[in-house]
């Protein structure tokens, strides 16, 4: 069994990517009309937190379980607590939902999703959950090449004109994984030039992803958003020192959404040093 991933679920990371998924959802749903959601890097679409290795770490212990005993914060993470707590009906935390499983349980009986893994045995736990869920397409594969297969989205042969394409890989080709980002944006822009993008990446060290951000600035997207929870000072090139969300063609007002979640998760999640970032690489027009 491959547990690689669930070590970090529920960590600081995961927190600001499903907090910031769960309000571009929530803005999709603003409107009747289906959206389509591509997953790319999907994952097992659940990690349960008894399994020894998350034990171990314990990385939600400073993330998520901690902001499960907070008595009061902003609704959009309340919202997204809901969301992991929906995935936990006895009431203790002991499973963590991934993304395509929040996605699932946040859209409607119209709405489509299609989650791409690579891995043959996170993709089969992920067959197996959405088996009996007709919205849900999971591709065992290359979530870059489903960009090619499965956009502009025509699921059942029905044309989707509205959603969001998740990328969310797991930089293990380290700065070679920016290259294929974009490459991949910009496939996604040509095919399908209204979706609206989100891109998770780590911060080790920020200036580093300077040449990243100059090029999704210049994508052509309608706005480039950034989204950034830093929970310690990026002095540490070996260290997640925090991560952030770049959002391309945002929902309208998505930055007044997340706003109010940055500088609580800063103050319940951060050390010493701690920051957030909330900034237009390009204003919407
Ligand atoms: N998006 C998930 C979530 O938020 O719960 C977590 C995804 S995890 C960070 C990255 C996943 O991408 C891993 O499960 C890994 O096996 C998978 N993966 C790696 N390379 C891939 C590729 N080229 N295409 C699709 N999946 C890939």
């Amino acid at each position: 069994m491959n547990y690689r991933h669930a070590f970090h679920a529920g960590n600081h990371a995961d927190v600001l990517k499903h907090v910031v998924l769960l309000a571009l959802i929530d803005a999709l749903k603003r409107k009747d009309t289906p959206f389509f959601v591509l997953d790319t890097h999907a994952g097992r679409g659940r990690y349960l937190f008894a399994a020894e290795e998350s034990r171990k770490t314990a990385e939600a212990d400073a993330g998520v379980m901690r902001l499960m005993t907070l008595p009061r914060l902003p609704e959009v993470i309340e919202r997204y607590l809901r969301a992991v707590q929906a995935d936990n009906p006895v009431g203790a935390l002991l499973a963590y939902p991934g993304s395509p499983l929040l996605v699932a349980q946040a859209m409607r009986e119209q709405d489509r999703l299609a989650a791409c893994e690579l891995q043959p045995e996170e993709a089969a736990a992920l067959k197996a959950l959405f088996a009996h869920d007709r919205r849900v397409q999971v591709v065992a594969g290359d979530g870059y090449a489903a960009i090619r297969a499965l956009l502009p989205p025509k699921p059942g042969g029905h044309k989707i004109g509205r959603g969001l394409v998740l990328i969310d890989p797991p930089y293990e080709a380290q700065e070679a994984e920016y290259p294929a980002i974009v490459a991949a944006l910009r496939e996604t822009l040509a095919r399908w030039p209204q979706a609206v993008c989100a891109v998770w990446y780590p911060i080790k060290q920020r200036r580093s992803l300077q040449p990243f951000f100059r090029k999704a600035a210049a994508l052509p997207a309608n706005s480039a958003l950034l989204a950034e929870l830093q929970v310690r000072p990026d002095d540490s090139p070996l260290r997640l020192n925090g991560s952030g969300m770049l959002l391309l063609n945002a929902p309208w007002q998505i930055d007044q959404a997340i706003a109010p979640a940055l500088p609580a998760l800063k103050q319940y999640l951060g050390e010493a040093g701690a920051s957030t970032r909330l900034e237009w690489l390009k204003a919407p027009r």
